[in-house]
């Protein structure tokens, strides 16, 4: 791509970043870095009305968490700043008036009694009311397309509230060019005049969205697909404006797990899992949303599944580092039908880069968890630990239900486990065992491993016999890794000891 890319990420802080945000800014942050381009947050803060204030913090923490960061926007290389809308407000109106004075925009005076009546007049016809070419100029309508100049203008001056319409051209067909969806055609006679700028001096989402695209030299619009039906009215304002539009990519929705229909808040809710990046509180009622990073997912993999939900490599690969992410990304292979989310494979793709995590990450991760359940360990004690049971888990926060038996003695023993595998032989059995045990000179995994093995077949019983209830001596239930390992790492006292102990309690 010769041209410079520049994209833009420009969400409205209307509350917490839902995971379909994310991944509209994923792309938008894969397809700048393929194209050593720009990637732009732009805070779309017209809409005073629907405006949060700790929305904003929220994206930008979101985007730092998922170590997609952008290069310009608030507080960060102001180049073509401010980039909150609410900052460039005064910037607005001059571009309402130019389309004024070319006649692509009009004033209306409608009030919104009169606009709702007008809207039942026509239901009770059957119809829809559509402000645009079949009513704008016949009269009903107080616009400046009926009005005269003069009235027009007395009508501001007495402080009249107005809104300045687009005049969409009649009897146009337009050709629209989607980079995922491809050519879409367009009769202009089926699209409303929608509102630009409104007498409060603020302009609508669709004035200021391509304005500000338009001055900060944004090459590709990458967005999600409920602002498709938008793109008429936004290629129509570049025309009227005469300046050259962006390439336009409109992303499919992410679905729901089960069913039909779009992934929403309320589905995470019911079927336990997150939609929101990170947690967030709800100012106004202190409800909590769950996070990702906070349910104890890595970043990265979390990027790495939204990447596939909606955009395929056209291999089989499915682990991708970011930096494979951004080499492998293709505008041309983002979906055009919507991606069910699927929690398992999230959880999935969190396991595989949980394995794929250094031994000493993992266990700096660990620590506190350990600290907090009252324990204190040597690092390279706890390392090894990690190292036995991480393949068997998927979060970091499993490690202690996994691996507790390492740094404490099991206090209560797995009743069906223990009914089944304590007989009336095996105390006799686990005595003899202490014995061979205190025998064993040098308490390496292979010493103790040869001379217990050694033992039982001497002794011509099924090793199940001597391990299952030396595994539950030693961990409580029938769970864990190699025993020998375990054996190793708490030492010879502590196996005698659990051992006996187990013998006590289960007779
Ligand atoms: N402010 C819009 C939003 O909240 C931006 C849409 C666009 O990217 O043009 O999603």
């Amino acid at each position: 791509m010769s041209e410079n890319v520049r994209v833009r990420f420009a969400p409205s802080p209307t509350g917490p970043l839902h995971m379909g945000g994310v991944r509209t800014a994923l792309y938008n942050y894969l397809f700048a870095k393929k194209h050593n381009g720009t990637f732009v947050l732009r805070i779309e803060d017209t809409d005073q009305t629907r405006y949060v204030a700790n929305a904003e913090q929220y994206i930008i923490d979101a985007l730092e968490w998922c170590n997609i960061p952008f290069d310009e926007g608030p507080g960060k290389n102001e180049k073509f700043g401010p980039y909150r809308q609410s900052e460039r407000k005064d910037l607005y109106k001059q571009y309402a008036e130019e389309l004024l004075a070319k006649g692509w925009a009009y004033y209306a005076f409608d009030t919104p009694e009169g606009l709702d009546a007008l809207r039942k007049e026509h239901e009770a016809e059957g119809k829809t009311f559509i402000y645009n070419w079949h009513n704008r100029a016949k009269g009903k309508l107080v616009n400046s397309l009926v009005l005269s100049e003069e009235e027009v203008q007395e009508k501001i001056n007495a402080g009249e509230k107005y809104v300045v319409r687009f005049k969409t051209p009649q009897d146009e067909t337009l050709i629209l060019q989607d980079e995922v969806r491809g050519t879409i055609k367009i009769d202009t006679n089926t699209l409303d005049d929608k509102v630009l700028f409104k007498s409060d001096g603020m302009p609508t989402y669709h004035l200021a969205n391509i304005v500000d695209d338009h001055l900060m030299q944004i090459s590709h619009v990458i967005r999600g697909e409920e602002w498709l039906p938008s793109l008429p009215l936004h290629t129509l304002l570049y025309q009227a404006f005469g300046w050259e539009a962006p390439k336009f990519a409109h992303l499919s929705l992410i679905l729901k797990p089960v069913g039909k229909g779009k992934l929403s808040k309320r589905d995470g809710d019911k079927l336990g899992f997150p939609v929101f990046p990170l947690e967030y509180t709800n100012e106004k009622t202190g409800d909590v949303s769950r996070g990702y990073k906070e349910d104890g997912y890595f970043s990265d993999a979390f990027i790495n599944m939204l990447a596939l939900l909606g955009w395929n490599p056209g291999t089989e690969q499915e682990l991708f580092s970011l930096e494979e992410l951004i080499e492998a990304f293709d505008l041309a292979r983002v979906s055009k039908s919507g991606a069910k989310f699927s929690p398992d494979k999230t959880k999935w793709f969190n396991q595989q880069y949980l394995q794929q995590k250094s031994e000493e990450e993992l266990t700096d991760l660990f620590l506190p968890i350990l600290e907090s359940n009252g324990v204190t360990s040597n690092t390279d004690f706890v390392q090894k630990v990690v190292s036995l049971i991480k393949e068997r888990a998927v979060f970091v926060q499993d490690f202690w239900e996994l691996s507790n038996f390492f740094f404490q003695d099991p206090t209560e023993y797995d009743a069906k486990a223990s009914k089944k595998q304590w007989k009336e032989t095996t105390p006799a059995l686990m005595e003899e065992l202490v014995t061979i045990i205190e025998g064993i000179e040098d308490f390496s995994v292979e010493n103790a491993q040869n001379d217990i093995k050694g033992w039982i077949t001497s002794k011509e019983i099924g090793f199940g016999k001597v391990m299952q209830p030396l595994r539950l001596s030693l961990v409580g239930k029938l769970a864990g890794p190699d025993l020998f390992e375990i054996m190793n790492m708490i030492g010879k006292e502590a196996t005698i000891t659990r051992i006996k102990n187990a013998i006590a309690n289960l007779g």
